[in-house]
């Protein structure tokens, strides 16, 4: 299957309400441009630099979200143009994305990452840490930055119950703050081995990689 063939199949998959990242990493612009050519717009990278890279080069109207961890001296690279940011964990991180935001003159778009896996590995903020941090008075002064809502990653597992539950549980916190910040409309959930759990969980954003573009090398 093609690169085309794949995403037409999976956006013929989804909801319309739900919207697809195109997860880019590791990828030539050859082959983002395949899907770009498909209508493709939206693409996610995980390293800041390979995004700039790929940003500087690939045509003006392309989204890009940074969907991995992001090191906040590395903020500055992205701030001009970074559509979505999946991976805040930290007011810090907010504090210097508002920062890149003053200096760019715009309201860059934020995620607030939760840990719903049981690896230790991933990151993310628990239930307790979100609430702390939304309630800070120092978050609601930050007025470069929009929190548009949450995102997460699932135990990579076999088991579905448990992929399940993760997000029923990251979907419950998502609603919960629905209601208290104003213009929260994104549950950034599901990959390419999960997805469909995740939509059924009430997923608003599906990142997928590899069932676009094949198996990622490095
Ligand atoms: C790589 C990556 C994805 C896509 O993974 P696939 O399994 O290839 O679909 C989604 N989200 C994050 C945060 C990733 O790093």
């Amino acid at each position: 299957m093609s690169i085309k063939n794949n995403l037409l199949k999976i956006l013929d998959d989804l909801p319309q309400d739900v919207s697809l990242v195109a997860v880019s990493k590791t990828k030539t612009k050859e082959e983002i441009m395949e899907a770009y050519e498909a209508g493709q717009r939206i693409f996610g990278e995980n390293k800041i630099q390979e995004m700039v890279l790929k940003w500087s080069e690939l045509p003006k109207d392309i989204e890009w979200h940074m969907i991995g961890h992001v090191q906040r001296n590395k903020v500055k690279y992205m701030g001009e143009f970074v559509s979505l940011i999946h991976s805040v964990d930290s007011l810090k991180l907010l504090k210097e994305i508002n920062k890149q935001g003053i200096k760019n003159n715009r309201k860059i778009n934020c995620l607030l990452q939760m840990h719903i896996a049981e690896e230790q590995t991933k990151f993310g903020l628990d239930e307790g840490e979100l609430l702390e941090l939304i309630d800070s008075a120092e978050f609601g002064n930050l007025k470069n930055i929009t929190v548009q809502g949450l995102m997460g990653m699932a135990t990579f597992t076999d088991d579905e119950e448990q992929i399940r539950k993760e997000f029923a549980y990251l979907s419950s916190i998502y609603l919960k703050i629905k209601n208290n910040i104003p213009g929260i409309n994104v549950l950034s959930m599901g990959m390419s081995g999960d997805y469909k759990i995740a939509i059924q969980e009430g997923s608003t954003m599906v990142r997928i990689g590899s069932s676009i573009f094949g198996v990622r090398n490095k």
